[in-house]
């Protein structure tokens, strides 16, 4: 049985209590609406020996900047549960804005580098401040033994691992591949703002990764031909772009000139890609060498 919880004193009490009978705290963070890929995370943690498992659905309203989808984002609580509950999680937090950040609240936790300016960063001011400020606030709560991300959100990972890192967070970071649709479109709560035509044209984005894919594997290393590739594709389909570039995997450096010779076993660089169809914003990503080529019918 789900336990569904709404105020922070009784999540932490509860965690308390789980951890105090031995239990092996899991956490997968989420704002809902949600699908797959949401829980291939919990298998993860489960997979990962999480005997507790905490989901958090929450629709944080720090990580959004103004003019976002904050208000339109989807909110499907009730349909949320039933997928928890088939799945096994232990407790669902869902708390109210209002009593999550009460009056009073002005604390931030900030990030300062180049791993958070450049692209989300650079397209959405404050947004990884609000990610990492709601993830300090919910791993307090939670006291979570290992936590589980998507790598869909690739720099968001790479984020939350350095946060965690820096500020010695007892917690392990996993991350799971992007789970897509049979089109090979990332799923993603905002999918549901796709009209069919736009659908239809937001593979482009999986086409542009798969068409990527297949020149690095047929040994491309020329990061111009590579992000010619994936520009080129996308063109075809997407409105317009917000960043389409071949990055390091573990830095999100922007690349120049020709890859370092690696072996064909061994982990690329990463494609980084955000645009819009008809309004939506849609990120994805795929990592040279990791991931599968996104299937494309
Ligand atoms: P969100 O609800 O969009 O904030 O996502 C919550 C978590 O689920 C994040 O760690 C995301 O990276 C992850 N996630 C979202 N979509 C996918 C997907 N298609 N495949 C894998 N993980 C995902």
């Amino acid at each position: 049985m789900t336990e569904r919880l709404t105020e922070r004193t009784a999540l932490q009490r509860r965690c308390e209590a789980a951890r105090r009978a031995g239990r092996f705290v899991g956490f997968v963070p989420t704002m809902g609406a949600l699908h797959e890929g949401h829980m291939a995370l919990v298998g993860e943690a489960r997979r990962q020996g999480a005997d507790f498992l905490v989901v958090s659905i929450f629709v944080n309203p720090l990580q959004f900047g103004e003019g976002e989808d904050l208000a339109r984002y989807p909110r499907t609580l009730r349909e949320d549960l039933v997928r928890c509950e088939r799945a096994g999680v232990d407790v669902v937090f869902a708390p109210r804005p209002e009593a999550f950040y009460p009056p009073g609240f002005q604390s931030r936790v900030r990030l300062d580098g180049e791993l958070v300016t450049r692209w989300e960063g650079a397209c959405r001011p404050g947004h990884f401040e609000g990610v990492a400020t709601v993830l300090v606030k919910l791993f307090s709560l939670v006291g979570p033994s290992m936590a589980v991300f998507g790598r869909k959100d690739f720099q968001q990972w790479r984020v939350v691992e350095r946060l965690v890192a820096d500020l010695d967070l007892p917690v392990r970071v996993h991350a799971h591949p992007t789970v897509r649709e049979c089109d090979g479109l990332a799923r993603s709560s905002r999918n549901r703002y796709l009209s069919e035509s736009a659908r239809e044209r937001a593979r482009a984005i999986p086409r542009a990764l798969a068409r990527t894919a297949g020149l690095w594997e047929a040994g491309e290393r020329r990061v111009a031909a590579l992000r010619e590739a994936l520009r080129s594709t996308l063109s075809e389909g997407v409105d317009t772009v917000d960043y389409a570039e071949v990055a390091d995997a573990q830095t999100l450096e922007p690349l120049e000139g020709l890859v370092r010779p690696c072996t064909q076993k061994e982990a690329g660089p990463v494609l980084l890609v955000a645009a819009r169809v008809e309004g939506t914003r849609l990120i994805d990503n795929l990592w040279l060498g990791v991931d599968a080529s996104p299937l494309v019918s």
